[in-house]
């Protein structure tokens, strides 16, 4: 099983990110005092099984200072059984990992690192408001390595307005030479409550050219490819295997507990939703109460919350499955657009497995919502 811990902080917002956090980071320490008491409020929702992965993930949890990474882990040690191997991920800002820092996080048990680089190149960092450097990027990976945390991931944001693929060549080239074994790699996107949303709409700067994104994610697949990177999900390329077993677990739909404010849990059929607002999320838990809203999830739900996160992986959708959730109801109803999709090129099916073709990758949410069913 897994958990999920969101620390919704950060030292200044991106011009792109639509993520739940605040730059006022006064009630960090109440807000660290609150999810620990949540993870002991919720410590039955996962009946007792093993914790396989942990994330802190935000925000920025490299915020976080010593004293409230032991909190943290004191709290999960307490509650619930970590397995031996777990994977134990944070999400990182280059800023913040300094070497010191970096030991801190390796004594409190964090064994992978997800770093948020974006890019190496300087007018694009300052573009997306990114609060470090590339040099910053480059040095906190060595530091990284250095302090035994091997396991690293980094995130590659691409589609960045230029006039040539130039830069994104250079940012994959000092990735390549970092030796990171797992890469992010998203398409920028602007999301309407955001400082690029507000631009957008006045004006201020174009949509984002959907034939230059689509031939970026084309040359950052291949380059990856040659570099012997797998694409194991659209935008999650690893090597030797060294896939982000948190993150699998969502697209296998696995059951997991999210804590803090704005995080989600799921148990196969539910969903809860934590409130997304600091000052309400820890009033909340203060009062002894969990602010969480219930989805129960209809089989439609299910089906096509599978279709979607699953058909980006290179697990593909199993038809067995789909049968089950939808009740037996799945293949009469889209054998039509299967087929159509199998003769475009853009899906196969071998042994009851649907895969995207590599075509079909630049089209994997419209073939999903095709599929979906509707109640
Ligand atoms: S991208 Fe990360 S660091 Fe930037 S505002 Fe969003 S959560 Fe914070």
């Amino acid at each position: 099983m897994h958990l999920y811990i969101h620390i919704p902080f950060c030292r200044q917002a991106c011009h792109y990110c639509d993520f739940h956090f605040s730059t006022n980071i006064s009630g960090k320490a109440a807000m660290v005092e609150a999810i620990a008491r949540e993870l002991e409020m919720r410590q039955d929702y996962l009946q007792g099984r093993q914790l396989d992965t942990i994330y802190f993930g935000g925000g920025t949890p490299s915020m976080l200072d010593n004293r409230e990474l032991d909190l943290l882990f004191n709290q999960i040690h307490k509650y619930f059984e970590v397995a031996k191997d777990a994977e134990i991920t944070l999400e990182a800002n280059p800023d913040d990992l300094t070497a010191d820092k970096l030991r801190t996080l390796a004594k409190a048990g964090i064994n992978r690192l997800s770093i948020g680089i974006q890019s190496f190149h300087e007018p694009h960092l300052r573009y997306l408001n990114r609060i470090h450097s590339g040099r910053e990027a480059e040095v906190c990976v060595r530091n990284a390595q250095d302090a035994g945390i091997t396991n690293l991931s980094v995130d590659l944001i691409y589609a960045i307005a230029a006039e040539s693929h130039n830069i994104l060549e250079n940012d994959l080239d000092k990735t390549f030479s970092l030796d990171i074994p797992h890469i992010s790699a998203y398409c920028l996107t602007i999301e309407p409550r955001t400082t690029f949303g507000n631009w957008l709409k006045n004006n201020r700067i174009t949509p984002i050219d959907e034939e230059f994104a689509a031939s970026q994610f084309e040359l950052l697949v291949s380059a990856l490819a040659a570099e012997g990177y797998e694409q194991y999900e659209i935008s999650n390329f690893a090597r030797n295997g060294k896939y982000s077993r948190h993150n699998s677990s969502y697209w296998k739909q696995e059951a997991y507990l999210g804590l803090g404010p704005g995080a989600h849990s799921y148990n196969g059929t539910m969903r809860e939703y934590n409130v997304s607002h600091n000052g309400r999320y820890v009033q909340a838990i203060t009062a002894g109460q969990v602010p969480a809203t219930l989805e129960i999830l209809s089989p439609e739900d299910q089906v096509n919350e599978y279709l979607l996160t699953g058909l980006r992986t290179k697990w593909g959708v199993e038809m067995g499955k789909l049968e089950q959730l939808s009740h037996g109801k799945f293949h009469a109803l889209s054998a039509a657009t299967l087929s159509s999709y199998t003769r475009k090129g853009w899906l196969t099916v071998e042994n009851q497995q649907v895969y995207l073709t590599e075509s079909g990758k630049l089209f994997a949410d419209r073939i999903a919502s095709d599929l979906f069913m509707t109640a």
